[in-house]
């Protein structure tokens, strides 16, 4: 069974990314929530965590920490960037430091 930590970027005092009269944590929470539903409605045999459920404030080690403590097989970070660049971008830990 494998653990998967989902962390909705930003939070509370951190509004990452603002711009179209939104805010990017409050996207980023929504996108976290939809994928624990979808993911416990089609996938039952993965376990899914989310870093928070509300709009709080977080830093990254608090958000690192959760995740090992837990035993995350996989940790999916979401985030919008802003300032121009289309598309989609991922970075997938290799296991070692660079
Ligand atoms: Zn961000």
């Amino acid at each position: 069974m494998k653990k998967i930590f989902i962390d909705a970027g930003h939070g509370g005092a951190d509004s990452g990314a603002i711009g179209n009269g939104l805010k990017e944590k409050d996207v980023c929470l929504t996108i976290a929530l939809k994928m624990r539903d979808y993911l416990n409605r089609e996938y039952a045999e993965q376990i899914i965590k989310l870093s928070r459920t509300k709009d709080e404030y977080l830093t990254l080690k608090q958000r690192t920490n959760m995740a090992n403590h837990w035993g995350a097989n996989c940790f999916v970070s979401i985030h919008l960037n802003a300032g121009g660049g289309a598309g989609f971008e991922s970075y997938i830990y290799n296991g070692k430091f660079a």
